[in-house]
């Protein structure tokens, strides 16, 4: 890891309890560097106005660079279509914006299926509970095997004609597995079953190509990208946008608005219904900008050398039990051990100066699949350094000695 890397990091030169802060919580949102920092405070510093509608100068100028945004943003994910970014709070938002416009559209009906899988965050597996629920539609859940992937033996009565959408994330927040997308995509399309893919913990670690992928939705939240909270993206194909009717309702979203008839605005302002996050759209392509300059393979290889070394260093302990070993995986490591609970292991662990998360990852159904109410969590950035990760495997060991 080169410190200059490092640096561009204020947040992570501080000490708690003393110690020097070790941040390996970057799967629930990582730091910002100065690029992207500089970006918004010049955003409010120099140009803040809202978009659109404006006349005057400013208005122009904060305009241009949103839009300038949204351009970086298609070029980035090589979208084939500009106007099919559509700015989003998350990915969370994205998902409900899909599912809720789905149910609004008639097309799912309660013959129809929905698929998703058993390694979901809740935000894809809730409103898609929500969609059957409003539409009487069935959702089917691919099962998940000890090493935390994807169980395809019978994914031929799963996914069948009946099937409408597959919902699934590219790489597991709770595991770090790297799910093999393209089997299911290429499944669903076969049978003319809509894809949407959950690209929150992918964006952050690997290079997205939306052609290749070939799904017909891709959502992702920017605070996972190096870009501030309170941003997202949604990818649609314009067919299925243009299809889907509007979701909610509100200002830049329409085209003439009356008391009997309101027509609604072009992709992709149909689905920007108010004033949106200007700063956060313009620094998420500041984000993707500076990752694409650092070059994700680079990113890709310095965390996966750190998952490896932590994988070896915690896999030494006694009586710990790693969760998630597939062999394809991203910058997570989700462990337990014997006889502690989680809470009290990262407790210990910040007392340490050890940031990690503990608890379910916002996936219950994955952890009522090992028969546990929750793991402890690493995972790691290009940031991180070997350092860390032996601090990590410290804290570990000390925790586990004082807890038994
Ligand atoms: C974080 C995360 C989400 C939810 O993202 P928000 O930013 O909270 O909307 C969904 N899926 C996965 C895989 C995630 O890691």
């Amino acid at each position: 890891m080169n410190l200059e890397i490092r640096q561009q990091f204020p947040v992570l030169d501080q000490q708690i309890n003393g110690r020097p802060l070790v941040y390996l919580d970057n799967a629930a949102t990582v730091q910002k560097p100065l690029a992207v920092l500089e970006t918004s405070r010049r955003y409010y510093s120099e140009i803040n106005a809202n978009i659109h509608r404006g006349v005057h100068y400013l208005s122009r100028k904060a305009t241009d660079a949103h839009e300038a945004a949204r351009t970086t943003i298609a070029k980035y994910l090589n979208a084939p279509h500009e106007h099919e970014i559509i700015f989003t709070s998350g990915t969370t938002d994205g998902i409900n914006l899909v599912a809720d416009t789905l149910a609004l559209s008639g097309k799912i009906t309660s013959d129809d299926h929905i698929l998703i899988s058993g390694l979901e965050h809740h935000s894809n597996i809730v409103p898609w509970q929500m969609l059957c629920q409003r539409t009487g539609a069935t959702l089917d859940v691919i099962p998940v095997t000890d090493s935390g992937e994807w169980d395809l033996t019978n994914i031929d009565a799963l996914l069948t004609s009946k099937t409408k959408l597959v919902a699934v994330n590219q790489v597991s927040n709770a595991l770090g597995t790297i799910n093999p997308i393209e089997t299911v995509i290429k499944k669903a399309k076969a049978h003319g079953a809509w894809t949407l893919i959950d690209g929150a913990q992918s964006t952050p670690h690997m290079a997205i190509d939306l052609q290749a992928i070939d799904c017909d939705f891709f959502v992702f939240s920017g605070h996972k990208t190096y870009a501030p909270t309170g941003i997202g993206i949604l990818w649609g194909r314009s067919e299925l946008l243009e299809m889907l009717p509007p979701w909610r309702g509100g200002g830049e979203m329409i085209k003439e608005v009356t008391f009997e008839k309101t027509t609604y605005n072009d992709l992709p302002f149909k689905y920007e219904a108010g004033t949106p996050n200007i700063e956060g759209g313009i620094a998420l392509a500041a984000a993707l900008t500076w990752m694409q300059d650092l070059g994700l393979d680079t990113i890709a290889a310095h965390e996966n050398h750190l998952l490896k070394l932590a994988t070896e260093g915690l896999s030494d302990i006694e009586d710990i039990i790693l969760y998630g070993t597939a062999p394809h995986k991203a910058s997570v490591l989700s462990f337990g051990i014997k006889g502690v609970h989680h809470y009290d292991l990262g407790t210990l662990m910040d007392q340490m100066g050890v940031g990690v998360r503990t608890g379910h990852h916002c996936c219950q159904p994955l952890m009522q699949r090992f028969g546990i109410t929750g793991t402890t969590r690493a995972s790691f950035a290009i940031y991180n350094t070997e350092q860390e990760v032996d601090a990590l495997i410290t804290a570990v060991k000390k925790a586990t000695m004082m807890l038994r």
